[in-house]
């Protein structure tokens, strides 16, 4: 069981299911990487997805890119805990690392979207923090997604075209960060993932350590 990082006494405590969402732009990506490089109690959750592979991308760590009807075959044999369609492409969450993180109190981390949130908020709202991060303004979205110069014209058009439709679920989220600085941005989230560690309905732990401190 996973316990608290900023105890020595070791307190058993559920796994977090750390939801990241954002427009494409916003920064969402770089925050989680850099989670994931500082936090080594997080795993990161690859979801499948039938988009093209960029060429910075990785087969197996930022994805596992599949055919469209390799994904149809795992939507339909209840493979996936979740999944959507997003900008003309399928992306989903394979339901099996999940589970096992989950069970094994380990905290993961989903770079998902706002569909894929509500169906994790859904099904398993108890594990569930979710977070969206916020450009600070149109442009700057507009000109990060030009400076990663990965994509093509047209698909930064779409992203631009579906962002203010992403934004606009903003409200289903339990935190909200204005992503104009990156340093700060992700101070914040290490924040949130601390003191959501903490919290005493995750930690089924304390009661023993409780009933021993009085005993
Ligand atoms: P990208 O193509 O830029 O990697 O991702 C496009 C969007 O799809 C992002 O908002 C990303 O968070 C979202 N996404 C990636 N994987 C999943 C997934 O497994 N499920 C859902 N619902 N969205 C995903």
């Amino acid at each position: 069981m996973a316990a608290a990082a900023s105890q020595s006494v070791k307190i058993a405590r559920r796994g977090l299911m750390l939801v990241i969402s954002s427009p494409s732009g916003a920064g969402k990506s770089t925050i989680a990487r850099t989670l994931m490089d500082k936090d080594k109690q997080i795993g990161l959750s690859v979801s499948v997805t039938t988009r093209q592979r960029r060429q910075s991308e990785i087969e197996g760590v930022h994805y596992q890119f599949v055919s469209q009807r390799e994904f149809e075959r795992l939507r339909d044999s209840d493979s996936l805990l979740e999944w959507a369609q997003v900008h003309g492409n399928y992306y989903g969450t394979p339901r099996e690392a999940v589970e096992t993180a989950m069970g094994e109190g380990r905290d993961m981390l989903f770079d998902i979207d706002w569909q894929g949130a509500q169906q994790l908020q859904e099904k398993m709202a108890a594990d569930v923090v979710s977070i969206f991060i916020l450009p600070p303004t149109m442009a700057e979205l507009q000109s990060r997604l030009h400076r990663r110069a990965e994509d093509t014209e047209e698909v930064i058009q779409t992203r631009l075209n579906n962002s203010r439709a992403e934004i606009a679920h903003w409200r289903e989220y339990d935190y909200v960060i204005v992503n104009d600085d990156l340093n700060s941005a992700f101070d914040a989230v290490q924040s949130i993932v601390k003191a959501e560690r903490l919290r005493r309905d995750r930690r089924h732990g304390l009661f023993d350590f409780v009933e021993g401190l009085i005993a």
